[in-house]
């Protein structure tokens, strides 16, 4: 029986507000953040880590457009510089990121190592990925729309499929690592949906230290985080219908850009906007205004 198309559509497109792996950590660690994040929809400064791990991406997206001959670390790190000056064309104030030329040039080979340690990690000549960067989305019945950009898809000749996640940091510890195991499950439960097969292996590969994680999701997997989605989703929405977004302190409040508009801090948090939940969850709190 041949597989339903994924739905996929291309980016920069308008689109049907949407639940992504991203956001639904950003809640689960933290309503408030999630609300500046999403709703409000606070300008956040670029930071060297997460630039860089655009960068890579970009690269690693690039590199299996080469025939496999010519996919070698010398032509990933020859692609460095010419994406990062791609991307400084698209987004000019990504020139902050650096004090000086000895400190872009520093950052620019963090970035040629995280290659480095992706060709001791895989071999790209070997593998021809069936999608890379492929965006998907499934409306869940009752639910939300789920929304996810997966980094690698494999498929092997027996139809098996291989989900592929690059992470520029290094392996979390055990105890740190659910927000990368949820996200893994929830495009594999995207997957499962959309093709008709549940993917049989999820990798996520951290190029700064080589680690990985690999998940093999048996039925009982999906469903759980469909229902862990769910739950997620009726608390977003209570949330956003008592207009209350509570922030949630913890160690990660150290990485968080809103701390000014924070009460934990001190700071003032903003009125909620109601047409701001609607045009970004779809959740119509009109009564509220
Ligand atoms: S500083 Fe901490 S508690 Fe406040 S919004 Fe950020 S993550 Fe939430």
């Amino acid at each position: 029986m041949p597989e339903p198309t994924p739905t996929t559509s291309p980016r920069g497109s308008v689109r049907r507000p949407a639940l992504s792996p991203s956001r639904a950590g950003d809640f689960r660690q933290c309503p408030l953040m999630f609300r500046l994040r999403l709703i409000d929809k606070i300008p956040e400064p670029p930071s060297p880590a997460a630039t860089l791990g655009t960068l890579v991406h970009s690269v690693l997206e690039d590199l299996y457009d080469l025939p496999a001959a010519e996919r070698t670390l010398d032509t990933a790190a020859a692609m460095v510089a010419p994406q990062w000056t791609a991307m400084l064309a698209k987004q000019p104030d990504l020139a902050g990121l650096h004090d000086d030329d000895a400190a872009l040039q520093t950052w620019l080979n963090d970035g040629i190592g995280r290659l480095d340690t992706y060709f001791r990690m895989e071999n790209p000549q070997r593998l021809e990925p069936q999608a890379r960067e492929e965006f998907v989305e499934f409306q869940l019945e009752d639910g939300p729309l789920l929304r996810g950009i997966i980094d690698r898809v494999d498929v092997a000749p027996d139809g098996s499929i291989r989900l592929i996640d690059y992470k520029t940091g290094k392996k979390p510890l055990p105890q740190y690592s659910t927000k990368v195991q949820f996200q893994m499950r929830f495009y594999a439960l995207l997957v499962e949906r959309l093709r008709g097969r549940r993917p049989a292996l999820l990798q996520l590969l951290f190029l700064r230290d080589g680690g990985t994680i690999e998940l093999r999701p048996e039925a009982g997997d999906l469903e759980k985080v469909e229902f862990e989605i769910r739950e997620l989703w009726s608390d977003i929405t209570a949330a956003a219908t008592a207009g209350q977004f509570r922030p949630r302190k913890s160690k990660l409040c150290g990485w968080c850009h809103f701390q000014a508009l924070c009460p934990e801090f001190g700071g003032v948090t903003p009125p909620l906007d109601p047409v701001a939940v609607e045009r970004s969850l779809g959740i119509s709190i009109a009564s509220l205004a």
